[in-house]
């Protein structure tokens, strides 16, 4: 089944400890359309400028998106640029251009209203209104925010999560949404304005799903080298719900099988800048993966 993505395309400037880039391919549903074609058939809602290079734009005609709802308009392409901490978990936007996204307002192509899996990924939350609005009535609609839209227009952003069944959400942002130290607070907070879900993102340390249910927990891939942490969060979303599309149906077992695959996908993404890694991920290279993670999160019960 296919999976909707709205959010944004975007050129972004990277300063890491120990590299630096300009100009690369980014954006929140670049990274999730990437992963999420590893597992089922992926529409594109968004906006890009003039200026969006042609390379780029080969690339996600070549990846066989469906991109009839990216439109194209008079003015420049949303330009992000941050720069990252030592510990490479944290980071400091320096820029949020928002250019061409800042008169976005999504029009549905014809067909598009019946897709069954929605991912509302980071981008302003108005756009993100509209286009649920146009939406007849997805099986499973999954939000991402960020810190820019959370001190910009919280709420709009209250009125979407309200709309949709699983939030995910960095823990820092997490706080700063609902102003609760504790995360299990903060959850339990969020789930109380509607979703029947939330995800957790940890950065490294992982990502922890919360139900009314109960509570269930992937740790982050052990890497040695992190190259660019940009866009794992989006990455680690479109692995997550690609492998809910795929399967077809929502159930505790999926949710904690798409954790892994969320975890997996994104762990692939951190190794390179850009999608320069992601881009190359075969479905051996997920398998693989997929089997180390339950080799070393398993362990026996006590009785
Ligand atoms: P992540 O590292 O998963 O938070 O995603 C980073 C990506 O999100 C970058 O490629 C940026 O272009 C994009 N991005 C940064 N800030 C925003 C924002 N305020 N709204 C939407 N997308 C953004």
């Amino acid at each position: 089944m296919s999976l909707l993505i709205v959010g944004t395309v975007a050129t972004d400037d990277i300063v890491t400890p120990f590299a630096s880039v300009e100009g690369v391919l980014g954006g929140s549903a670049v990274y999730a359309a990437t992963a999420g074609s590893l597992y089922c058939p992926v529409q594109i809602v968004g906006v890009i400028g003039e200026d969006f290079p042609e390379s780029y734009l080969a690339y996600l005609q070549e990846r066989e998106f469906d991109l009839e709802g990216l439109e194209v308009q008079a003015g420049k392409t949303f330009h992000w640029a941050g720069k990252y901490h030592f510990d490479m978990n944290t980071r400091d936007t320096l820029a949020t251009e928002l250019n061409v996204l800042a008169s976005f307002d999504p029009t549905l192509p014809a067909g598009y209203g019946s897709t069954p899996y929605v991912f509302l990924a980071n981008v302003d939350p108005v756009v993100q209104l509209r286009a649920l609005d146009q939406m007849k009535k997805p099986r499973m609609t999954v939000l991402d925010t960020m810190n820019y839209w959370i001190e910009t227009q919280r709420e709009d952003l209250t009125a979407v999560v309200r709309r949709t069944d699983l939030v995910m959400i960095n823990d820092e942002e997490l706080r700063q949404y609902t102003q609760e130290h504790s995360l299990l607070r903060a959850a339990r907070a969020m789930l109380a304005l509607g979703p029947r879900a939330l995800i957790v993102k940890k950065g490294e340390h992982g990502a922890a799903l919360v139900t009314q249910e109960g509570y269930y927990y992937a740790p982050g891939y052990p890497l040695e080298d992190v190259v660019d942490p940009t866009g794992a969060g989006d990455s680690f979303a479109g692995g997550f719900l690609g492998y809910i599309a795929q399967q077809g149906h929502v159930s505790a077992r999926e949710l904690h099988r798409a954790l892994i695959h969320g975890s997996v996908v994104a762990s692939f993404t951190v190794e390179a800048f850009s999608i320069d890694r992601l881009k190359d991920v075969t479905a051996a290279d997920i398998r693989a993966r997929y089997r180390e993670f339950a080799a070393f999160t398993h362990f026996e019960s006590l009785d």
